[in-house]
């Protein structure tokens, strides 16, 4: 094993990330030592294409079977491609195993400084006590061992620094928030939004997401080229490597650790503790140890659950901090296959191939199981929508020749919108070790477990009719509606299974995600959720990492960590 150069640090970070990149930033403007550990490589602006046109590819984006050699579950999410591919984990040397009659493609799986957020849609939603103690007012599951009150002022504190687009709607189960002005809302949105709201009584609003309108510490406010997910030189979105990171580095009191691949938390053998990590170093191949007086892990769910289970221990044989037994279980993730479309012939804007591209659209708020509302007798809790409006050529128009040049001119205005649902924390859904298989550096990988259930069918068919009678409210014509069973499912929202609570005996982590075994270890990314409200979590991931931060420096000035 070689040495690592010697160097005291305070805490271990493994993950760049949206939870990581706080974790950093927090520390180290406070003054702690810290080194963070990313599996991926070092992002760069030089990296960025959103202007890059397709014919400056060497195949226009079109041999997509390419990218599907080595990258066989990332290219399902359209996110993945030509522009971003080498971006994300070869799928064939680091795969993960699920039984056969439950596929699930565990995509967005980030190999670069800044991990998901390099990507990501942006959404950006607070929960409420709605969400925190969803088990007290419909009796599934556990309540949050924390309330709004507790996470409101981090909520302000990141959405101010993250820069969060929206508009104030004053609805007590999506709480508004700090945000810059909104992206005002097309014809056929506004149209939308109102009829909706007349005929319907739900709340149709700008989508609330992490793009900037106004400048904010030197990024620049959204010149509406479009295609965040293949970076952006204005820094106009938000991304952990060009923010909370860059922030933590120009400290001089973070040092990033690229291709560092962690393997397992190493344990003092005297103590209950932690000491450090054992990791490989992508690029040599060679194991190394690093030491620090705090772990916090912010790998991403699934894969700080699987750094917990590759750590067991004579004393935590099941998985190092797991003397409940329920580390791994409880994995929840968004049900997204139902929604739909109509078209807006009478508001048709001339199409045009070059101009501006909003890079966010509506939100339709949760209206399912709210209070004053009797209980919906189809399921528990709730979904919300995302969509978008667009103005196409209308490509598929019949005929050839002149005829068709006309008709290819005239425009397609629609409305698509596609619904995001909370899936019960179940006990049946749940990540393991799989013994028989390991990835290309010796680590042994996660089987994943899970399927939706009864709730989750009920909901996802409701996504699909609630989206019709939407449209239909709103005068859309051409109107399509799907209700898919989400099978492979397929996940970018996992939570849970390392998850919160007061008792010890029920959950891995207190509510400052601080493991109740191993008080040096913390686990700040999602696998801490005690459920997964319909709402997109980064924001509340974010906000709760910073929250538990300050709970551990408080801790090590109290000497008790
Ligand atoms: C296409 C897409 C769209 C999304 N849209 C939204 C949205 O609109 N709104 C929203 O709220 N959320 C969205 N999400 C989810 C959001 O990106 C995640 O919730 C968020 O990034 C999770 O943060 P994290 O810190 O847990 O993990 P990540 O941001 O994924 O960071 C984890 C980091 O850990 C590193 N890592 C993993 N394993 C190891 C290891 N063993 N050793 C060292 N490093 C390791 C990874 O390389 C990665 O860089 C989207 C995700 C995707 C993929
Ligand atoms: S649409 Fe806006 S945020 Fe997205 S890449 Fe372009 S400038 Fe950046």
């Amino acid at each position: 094993m070689a040495e690592q150069k010697k160097q005291s640090y305070d805490v271990i970070v493994v993950g760049s990330g949206a939870s990581g990149g706080w974790a950093c930033k927090r520390l180290a403007e406070a003054g702690l030592k810290v080194a963070l550990l990313e599996a991926g490589r070092p992002q760069s602006d030089k990296n960025f294409t959103e202007h890059k046109p397709l014919f400056e590819l060497k195949y226009r984006n079109k041999a997509s079977e390419i990218i599907r050699k080595t990258r066989p579950i990332q290219i399902k999410f359209g996110v993945c491609n030509e522009y971003t591919y080498n971006w994300f984990v070869n799928d064939l040397e680091e795969p993960y195993t699920t039984p056969a009659d439950k596929p699930f493609n565990w995509m967005g799986r980030l190999r670069m400084t800044g991990g998901r957020t390099n990507v990501w849609g942006r959404v950006s939603l607070r929960f409420s006590d709605w969400d925190f103690k969803s088990a007290s007012h419909d009796g599934f599951g556990e309540d949050w061992p924390l309330g709004y009150k507790d996470i409101e002022p981090y909520y302000d504190l990141v959405e101010k620094y993250v820069g969060i687009t929206g508009s104030a709607e004053g609805l007590e189960h999506l709480p508004d928030g700090q945000f810059q002005p909104p992206v005002p809302l097309t014809c056929q949105e506004t149209l939308f939004r109102n009829r909706v709201k007349e005929k319907l009584g739900r709340t149709v609003m700008p989508a609330r997401t992490a793009n900037l309108t106004k400048p904010l510490n030197g990024r620049g406010p959204c010149h509406y080229c479009g295609p965040c997910e293949r970076g952006c030189m204005t820094h106009s979105y938000f991304n952990s490597a060009f923010t909370t990171v860059a922030d933590a580095l120009a400290t001089g009191n973070c040092s990033l650790i690229s291709n560092a691949m962690v393997h397992k938390v190493l344990m003092d053998p005297d103590r209950d503790r932690a000491r450090g990590v054992l990791y490989v170093d992508r690029i040599t191949r060679q194991s190394r140890e690093i030491s620090a007086r705090v772990v916090i892990l912010c790998a991403q769910s699934q894969e700080s659950v699987r750094i917990l289970l590759n750590s067991a221990t004579p004393q935590y044989s099941n998985g190092l901090a797991n003397s409940s037994g329920v580390l791994g279980h409880y994995l929840t993730a968004h049900v997204r296959s139902g929604g739909g479309s109509g078209e807006f012939p009478a508001l048709g804007a001339k199409t045009s191939l070059g101009a501006p591209v909003k890079p966010l659209g509506i939100y339709i708020a949760r209206f399912r199981n709210l209070r004053n509302d009797p209980p919906y007798k189809k399921f528990l809790r709730g979904f919300g929508y995302e969509g978008a409006s667009s103005t196409k050529f209308n490509w598929g128009a019949p005929g050839f020749g002149e005829a068709y040049k006309k008709a290819l001119r005239e425009p397609r205005t629609s409305i698509d919108i596609t619904g995001f649902g909370e899936v019960l924390p179940r006990w049946d859904n749940f990540v393991e070790l799989d013994p028989a298989v390991k990835d290309v550096y010796g680590i042994p990988v996660l089987k994943i477990h899970m399927s939706d259930g009864e709730n989750e069918r009920a909901m996802i068919q409701d996504m699909g009719d609630s989206a019709g009678e939407m449209l239909e409210a709103a005068g859309a014509k051409n109107i399509r509606t799907y209700a898919h069973p989400s099978a492979p499912r397929w996940a970018l929202h996992e939570a849970g299974i390392a998850r919160m609570g007061s008792d010890p005996k029920k959950s891995v982590l207190n509510q400052f995600q601080q493991s109740h075994d191993v008080k040096n270890l913390f686990v700040m990314d999602a696998s801490g959720f005690t459920s997964n409200p319909c709402q997109n979590p980064t924001l509340t991931i974010m906000s709760l990492a910073v929250r538990s931060c300050d709970y551990l420096m408080s801790e090590l000035k109290r000497n008790s960590i």
